[in-house]
């Protein structure tokens, strides 16, 4: 049964320069422009089978209109009008671990100066099992719906049951079951994890849903070259993304240094690993130089940048630097562990913030401190001018939304999102303009970018379902009978654990 969606306010792609307010500035891809336009959204399935622009006319008279056209054709046809509020592509989080929300709130001092993922992750993991996974991915799938988050890009051990907590929530994703060979607590179960990639690849249940497959090789240090080429052999044969982890840690460097006599990144290219998959998506990169940057642009890679999550684990990479080699990057929370939020639109402050964050830390701002008076001080004020001339075209409203909009809603061959356009997956979100949290929205997509859009949201639909009540959008997820069943069962489960 088709769904017609109307509003005054539809935020649809425009070609950079095309029109819509801002889309000409620099920072804005090609292809990554937007425009708040009055648009009836036809939704079929899953999938947005067509968007008719409306030019001035009233939403309501245009959808009744629409809907008639429909059911002249023999199509039933359910409407629903939103009238000023507006009408946007739910986000994407392209690089998660859901699974690892049972972690929120511990204690990462203890961990922090060593390896977290090795002295606290790979420790616990060990002890989940299936129904664990699938106890906690819920969780974090209700908490992703409620940030507006429409679908996540998730790595982890035991993916069937990561599949099937995002179908139990109404989540999409594209699940990459995590592969280990050398190292982690999936050494021993790879083989399990390509067969995990393949059933989730031939569930037609899970493709109605929005979940589809990657495959998820770990990361450089855990992963040997012949799983590396196998899994991006099942790439290609399957038409699939690989999703991995990419010189995440100082070990991991000094690890492939030891071993192949390359970095990282070098040892992938040297594999053919880096663009031999239909699509190739590789979180973090901290450890690269600049060379390395512009292969993994040269080779149509994408970087995830995962600013909160590396503030903990790592240190913040330099999107700057991404954007200067030209790469496709986009932006991503990593697991609620280390973040501590699965609200993605709230990272785009920090890739804001790039624009001055590295001021307070520069070789003038140390000397301004030791007492070097006004030239000091006039040095600090040209190292801001630097950094904000390098980050600027990366902090316009458009650029940000499309870290978590259409950059990352391209990267799977076979599913399309962060888009509202024919054939993308019918993922969107209603938010309340007026609400107090984005008032007075002069520029929506200014508000959408920069200020705090979950509170305002509304209404959402995921895989041409609703979520929840449009109208009490937050408080009929939560007093839902499905999502408290979930909330103790996952409570029960982490009170067995007894971490
Ligand atoms: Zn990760």
């Amino acid at each position: 049964m088709p769904l017609v969606v109307a509003s005054r306010r539809v935020v649809v792609p425009r070609a950079a320069g095309a029109g819509g307010a801002g889309a000409a500035e620099a920072g804005v891809a090609a292809g990554h422009g937007l425009a708040v336009v009055p648009a009836c959204v036809v939704i079929d399935g899953a999938r947005i089978r067509e968007v008719r622009e409306l030019g001035d006319a009233e939403s309501a008279p245009a959808a009744a209109a629409l809907a008639r056209e429909l059911r002249a054709r023999g199509e039933y046809v359910e409407v629903h009008d939103f009238g000023d509020k507006l009408v946007a592509p739910a986000f994407v989080n392209a690089h998660t671990h859901l699974a690892l929300g049972f972690l929120r709130g511990t204690d990462m001092r203890r961990v922090a100066a060593g390896n977290m993922v090795e002295e606290l992750f790979f420790r616990v993991e060990t002890k989940l099992t299936d129904a664990d996974v699938r106890a906690f991915v819920r969780m974090g799938a209700y908490e992703s719906l409620l940030a507006g988050v429409g679908l996540v890009w998730d790595h982890y051990y035991r993916a069937e049951h990561v599949a099937l907590g995002l179908a139990d929530a109404g989540l999409a994703g594209v699940v990459a079951p995590t592969l280990q060979d050398l190292a982690g607590p999936g050494m021993h179960a790879w083989e399990a994890g390509l067969a995990a990639t393949m059933a989730i690849d031939d569930d037609p249940s899970l493709r109605e849903r929005g979940i589809v497959a990657a495959l998820g090789p770990h990361a450089t240090d855990t992963v040997s070259e012949g799983l590396f080429v196998r899994a991006v052999e099942l790439a290609k044969a399957r038409n699939l993304p690989v999703h991995a982890h990419l010189a995440q840690s100082i070990e991991e460097y000094e690890r492939a240094i030891a071993r192949h006599g390359a970095s990282p990144t070098a040892w992938l290219a040297r594999i053919g690993v880096l663009d031999a998959a239909p699509a190739s998506v590789f979180a973090h990169c901290l450890y690269v130089d600049a060379s390395e940057l512009g292969l993994l642009a040269s080779k149509r890679a994408a970087i995830v940048y995962c600013p909160y999550s590396q503030l903990v684990f790592g240190f913040p990479a330099r999107s700057g630097a991404f954007s200067a080699a030209g790469a496709r990057w986009c932006v991503a929370t990593d697991c609620a562990s280390n973040n501590d939020t699965m609200n993605v639109q709230q990272e785009l402050r920090y890739v804001a913030g790039q624009r001055t964050a590295g001021v307070g830390f520069t070789e003038a701002h140390a000397r301004m401190m030791a007492g070097e008076g006004v030239l000091a001080a006039r040095a600090v004020w040209r190292e801001r001018t630097r950094l904000y001339a390098e980050h600027d075209a990366d902090a316009a409203p458009e650029a940000l939304l499309s870290r978590v909009w259409s950059v990352p809603g391209a990267l799977h061959p076979k599913l399309r999102c962060g888009e509202i356009s024919a054939g993308a997956l019918a993922n969107l979100i209603v938010v309340d303009l007026d609400h107090p949290t984005l008032w007075p929205a002069r520029e929506p997509l200014e508000v959408m970018a920069m200020a705090d859009a979950a509170p305002a949201i509304c209404g959402m639909l995921v895989a041409g379902r609703f979520v929840g009540e449009c109208g009490d959008f937050h408080a009929s997820v939560t007093s839902s009978p499905s999502y408290r069943e979930a909330r103790n069962e996952a409570s029960g489960r982490l009170a067995a654990l007894n971490l």
